[in-house]
């Protein structure tokens, strides 16, 4: 029997959650509360040089899940892209990640990758055996002065906290190479939808079955109104804040347009604190198979976010969390409802490991309701 079904949010996770229900047959209503679809993955061409930006910064595909790859590249173009970022750090312009080409101009050398691997292990901290932080990570992987150079303050931009009380799990999401590679990502699938995210989750959202409501925000009121939810809005929203807010990052992007070429790469990111952005974004370069004489830059910066901000990045920190476990125990408590997504699980997730998840959440719930279960 066709279920009435709500989804809170029309970001990736809502969309692929409301597509896959959809064609089981349930009637779904996608509460949106901004005036837009995609969430932070929202993507539009600029009106006066019709460059398409990635409105809350820049969003790269990649993967190394064939499946994931195969289900986006079904729902629109994807070209090829490759993530490749340069790092301004003590007056100089570096490689990122870090890579043989990176360790090799700072230190003023010529290593061979054994060579360098050796030097790295001489730099790195040896008393460090369990890194409990990303400054202990970044100090036993790399050492002082690569971490002062490239991470420390970096960090403390984008986090604006100190690096010893953030999980050491920010800085594993990073590779270190001693090969000339500067691919960002070890992903082997990585690309750039031709038209752009929004359009990939139209896609997803274009269906009979689905009703999308813009500048609509669900709240748990209307909950008894759906035989189940699915809020991929922030955990503590869901929740009225009774407990206290979560805390979040949120960015503000300050545009400029200019001719020609501003800074001749996608992405360069500030590594030191002589500059209080975190990055540049030239967004046409996103794009390099399209030509376009004026170009749009966004200057990134990190602040932290309050009640009436977008969020963007959950603050998980390394050793409290005791406020996150107490929403996490009163999301237990709720039925008919599963929190899905970034903010919805409080957790810095990919785009694909969103849509990796939200696919495997459809179809959990529907293997339950085929067998007269309850998620
Ligand atoms: N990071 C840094 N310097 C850099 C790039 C990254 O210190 O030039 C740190 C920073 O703490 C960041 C984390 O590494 O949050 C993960 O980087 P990633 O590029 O994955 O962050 P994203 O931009 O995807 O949020």
């Amino acid at each position: 029997m066709p279920l009435n079904i709500a989804i809170a949010g029309a970001g990736f996770s809502g969309a692929v959650i409301a597509n896959e229900l959809a064609q089981a047959g349930h009637t779904i209503t996608v509460y949106e509360p901004r005036t837009h679809i995609a969430g932070n993955c929202y993507s539009a061409r600029d009106e006066a040089t019709q460059i398409m930006l990635h409105h809350f910064g820049p969003h790269i595909f990649h993967t190394d899940k064939a499946h994931i790859w195969d289900y986006v590249t079904q729902l629109g173009e994807f070209k090829p892209f490759v993530n490749r970022v340069k790092a301004v750090t003590q007056g100089q312009v570096y490689s990122l990640p870090i890579n043989l080409h990176t360790i090799n101009q700072f230190f003023n050398k010529q290593m061979s990758p054994d060579e360098a691997k050796a030097f790295i292990a001489s730099q790195a901290d040896k008393g460090i055996s369990e890194p409990q932080n990303f400054e202990q990570q970044a100090q036993k992987m790399i050492g002082e002065s690569l971490y002062q150079a490239f991470f420390k303050h970096y960090t403390i931009k984008q986090w604006g906290r100190s690096p010893d009380s953030l999980p050491a799990s920010i800085l594993k999401r990073l590779p270190l190479r001693f090969n000339y590679d500067d691919n960002y990502f070890n992903h082997p699938y990585q690309g750039m939808p031709a038209d752009g995210y929004t359009a990939l989750v139209e896609k997803l959202l274009d269906h009979p079955n689905i009703n999308v409501q813009l500048n609509s925000a669900f709240n748990a009121a209307m909950k008894s109104q759906y035989a189940h939810v699915f809020f991929s809005g922030p955990l503590d929203a869901y929740f009225d804040y009774q407990l206290g807010r979560l805390p979040y990052r949120t960015l503000d992007f300050v545009k400029e347009t200019h001719d020609g070429d501003y800074q001749g790469n996608a992405v360069i990111n500030y590594c030191d604190s002589s500059q209080a952005y975190t990055r540049i974004s030239e967004h046409k370069h996103f794009a390099p198979w399209e030509e376009h004489n004026k170009t749009v830059i966004f200057k990134e910066y990190s602040r932290e976010a309050t009640e009436d901000d977008t969020p963007y990045y959950p603050v998980r920190l390394s050793g409290d969390n005791s406020l996150l476990e107490r929403y996490i125990d009163l999301a237990k408590q709720e039925k008919d409802i599963t929190f899905v997504g970034r903010l919805g699980t409080y957790c810095y997730l990919d785009m694909d490991v969103t849509i990796d998840q939200a696919l495997n959440t459809s179809k959990l719930f529907l293997t339950c309701l085929a067998n007269g279960q309850t998620m």
